[in-house]
């Protein structure tokens, strides 16, 4: 479905809170959240870029009674390019931009800098120049008022609870209101496609570790509508929690599986990883790095539980498992577990504080 027929937003999801739906040329979906209120808008998120998704936004706010002339604000949970879209446009109207400070921004780090430092990463994770990236994740996008973690928001005139829950992007921002349970998760936590965690340079090596956390910290809330970017409205938070750390801990159990004493690269990693399960690698340079990173995430997450041993040598990080003698008491800890089909239901504890699981599910990028 191309974009421009994406005229009418959906009605209120929730009272105040309006789905607005865009769609790109490759049929790829993304939503964004329409807080309304009596003095004005405030959009949370903004779609992809471009004069066609500008055109479902103006189409989508009319279908509501509202033009862009009352968003007064964006806050955006991420800095991804189908997040941002809008607001590159909006934000030369004067509204206001707000996101996380910790966002690798280009603000927070000059376009070369963040360039070199990806490419840096990539390059010591064993990837191959064709595959290193020619331009940042992240669009330029100013900063005009930070949300820190914990900041009790008015928005359009609700109320709202900011936190970071690093992961997806060191600095992702989910949103919540208390009075209702409303829960914004960005692309924290999608319906039903496992969120993407990749290692990053403005990142530290345990960003899976945190992704877990921030997962742990969204159960303490007493959530009733979670209100994704991707994928469906969803009501069962904790049960959505629990699948997503049952498929992390398949990916890490996967991951794991393939090491032995030889060093390899994350990159070789994410390259064995895609040919065990059949499938092709000429998927373009973009997503083979996007893999790379991942598997050196996955591959930090097991090298700081100490089931993989990490070595760096200058310009090369390498990957093995833990040879015998230092792995006695870690290896017994962190056999797999893996039952033969995957079900969220049956994730437990394994001695080495990982839940245990089924197979992978479809990652989102
Ligand atoms: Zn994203």
């Amino acid at each position: 479905m191309p974009q421009e027929q994406t005229a009418t937003a959906e009605p209120a999801v929730l009272p105040g809170i309006v789905r607005l739906r865009f769609v790109d040329e490759r049929n790829f979906a993304v939503s964004a959240y329409l807080l309304t209120g009596d003095d004005g808008c405030v959009l949370v998120d903004s779609g992809f870029a471009g004069e066609a998704a500008a055109a479902a936004l103006e189409a989508q706010l009319r279908s509501v009674g509202r033009t862009l002339g009352d968003i007064s604000t964006i806050v955006l949970t991420h800095l991804h390019h189908d997040h941002v879209g809008q607001a590159l446009r909006l934000a030369e109207r004067g509204v206001t931009i707000r996101y996380h400070p910790a966002e690798p921004s280009l603000i927070a780090y000059p376009f070369e800098e963040r360039l070199a430092g990806l490419r840096e990463l990539l390059r010591a994770h064993g990837t191959p120049e064709d595959d290193l990236p020619d331009r940042p994740y992240e669009p330029e996008l100013r900063l005009d008022d930070p949300i820190e973690d914990g900041s009790v928001l008015d928005l359009a005139g609700q109320r709202w609870l900011a936190i970071q829950t690093p992961g997806h992007t060191i600095g992702h921002l989910c949103l919540f209101r208390p009075d209702d349970g409303a829960l914004i998760v960005g692309d924290h936590l999608l319906a039903s496609i496992s969120t993407y965690v990749g290692a990053d340079s403005a990142a530290g090596p345990d960003i899976v570790h945190r992704f877990l956390d921030s997962l742990d910290r969204l159960d303490t809330l007493s959530a009733t509508t979670v209100l994704p970017a991707h994928g469906r409205v969803y009501h069962d938070l904790r049960g959505r929690t629990a699948a997503q750390r049952a498929d992390y801990a398949a990916r890490l159990d996967a991951v794991a599986a393939l090491l032995d004493s030889t060093p390899r690269s994350a990159y070789a990693v994410a390259h064995a990883l895609r040919e065990r399960r059949g499938k092709s690698w000429e998927i373009g340079a973009f997503r083979r790095a996007l893999l790379a990173r991942h598997a050196a995430a996955l591959l930090d997450e097991l090298a700081r539980v100490g089931r993989a041993e990490r070595i760096d040598a200058p310009g090369a990080i390498r990957y093995r498992a833990r040879s015998r003698s230092d792995a006695t008491g870690s290896a017994a800890m962190s056999r797999s577990t893996v039952p033969p089909s995957g079900n969220a239901s049956t994730a437990r504890m394994s001695a080495s504080g990982v839940r245990q699981a089924g197979s992978p599910a479809k990652l989102q990028q």
